[in-house]
């Protein structure tokens, strides 16, 4: 269609590739949690029904973009690893930020009262996002160490601070204050000597975060497909005969979403999953 005098304007749409060959990793994280998480009521420092709506939300994202290999949640984030060669709408950024960061958030207000039953919700949450380009597998595996570091250094600090003001019965600011310059060591000598907390007995999503990977899982058994005796009008059960000759339906390997709690700073996630990075 050539369309009217008036389709010129097209012209100030300007493209926003992505630079190919590298890796994508775009991350949302939560507009002001800070305050929805008070006016709803988390349960601090970690509130176990939020994390798993956004690991819920996460895994919408991964059923709809089969693309993204890997990703990451903690507190009110979320990063998605596309594999390295994707074509996804061109690589245009504009198109695969918007369109991941809406569905991020439209499945989280979704899912909400499946996750806090009871607790409306009391205005509309928002999600930022960005994409940001890797250019080789060693940065991607720092970027997804500094993350799982950003969780521990946290989740540490949190779960002191409140177990000095919910048990210790200090005010946010003395908790603050108490906490001013402690080095690690420290805050897991208060957590185990004043609260009888071993930091390392925590629910192991508050201490590594979650990670969503694809596995492949064992089809349910090599189905053989007969030669169809009637005249059906199924398109999908046609066999695709193989070079063979024998009547065996092609297919990728089956892979369903997992979620896992595990360390991805060391080599063993990684040297067990060579996907992720080819
Ligand atoms: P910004 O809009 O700049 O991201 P923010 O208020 O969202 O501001 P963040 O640094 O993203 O600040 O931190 C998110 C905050 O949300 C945390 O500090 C924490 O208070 C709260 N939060 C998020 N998820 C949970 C949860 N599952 N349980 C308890 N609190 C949570
Ligand atoms: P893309 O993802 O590229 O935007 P699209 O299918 O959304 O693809 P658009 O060019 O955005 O394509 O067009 C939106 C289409 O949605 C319209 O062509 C129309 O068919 C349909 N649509 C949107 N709003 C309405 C509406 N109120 N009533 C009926 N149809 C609608
Ligand atoms: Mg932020
Ligand atoms: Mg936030
Ligand atoms: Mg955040
Ligand atoms: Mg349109
Ligand atoms: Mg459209």
């Amino acid at each position: 269609m050539a369309g009217s005098k008036f389709a010129y304007v097209r012209n100030f749409e300007l493209p926003d590739p992505l630079l190919p060959g590298t890796f994508m990793v775009l991350r949302i994280d939560g507009h002001a949690f800070h305050r929805l998480s008070a006016e709803h009521e988390f349960a601090k420092p970690n509130d176990e029904r939020a994390l798993q709506l956004m690991d819920h939300a996460a895994r919408d994202v991964m059923n709809e973009f089969k693309d993204i290999v890997l990703a990451f949640g903690e507190s009110d984030e979320y990063s998605f690893l596309f594999r390295k060669s994707t074509a996804l709408y061109n690589r245009r950024e504009a198109k695969i930020l918007s369109t991941i960061t809406s569905l991020f958030t439209s499945s989280y207000v979704y899912n909400w009262p499946t996750y806090l039953p009871g607790v409306p919700l009391k205005y509309c949450p928002s999600f930022d996002g960005r994409i940001v380009l890797y250019p080789s597998e060693q940065v991607v595996r720092d970027y997804f160490s500094w993350r799982q570091a950003d969780t521990h250094i946290n989740n540490l600090y949190n779960t002191v601070f409140w177990a000095l003001v919910l048990q210790g019965g200090q005010t946010t600011t003395e908790a603050h204050a108490t906490l001013r310059g402690t080095v690690s060591a420290t805050k897991h000598e208060i957590l185990f000597s004043r609260f009888g907390i071993n930091y390392n007995e925590l629910s192991a999503r508050y201490r590594k975060g979650s990670v969503l990977v694809r596995t492949e899982v064992p089809e349910p058994e090599a189905v053989e497909t007969q030669p169809s005796e009637t005249n059906s009008q199924d398109q999908t059960s046609i066999p695709v005969v193989s070079d063979q000759g024998s009547r065996k339906k092609k297919s990728k390997p089956r892979t369903i979403i997992e979620l896992l709690h595990c360390d991805i700073i060391g080599n063993d996630f990684w040297n067990s999953r060579p996907n992720i990075l080819a």
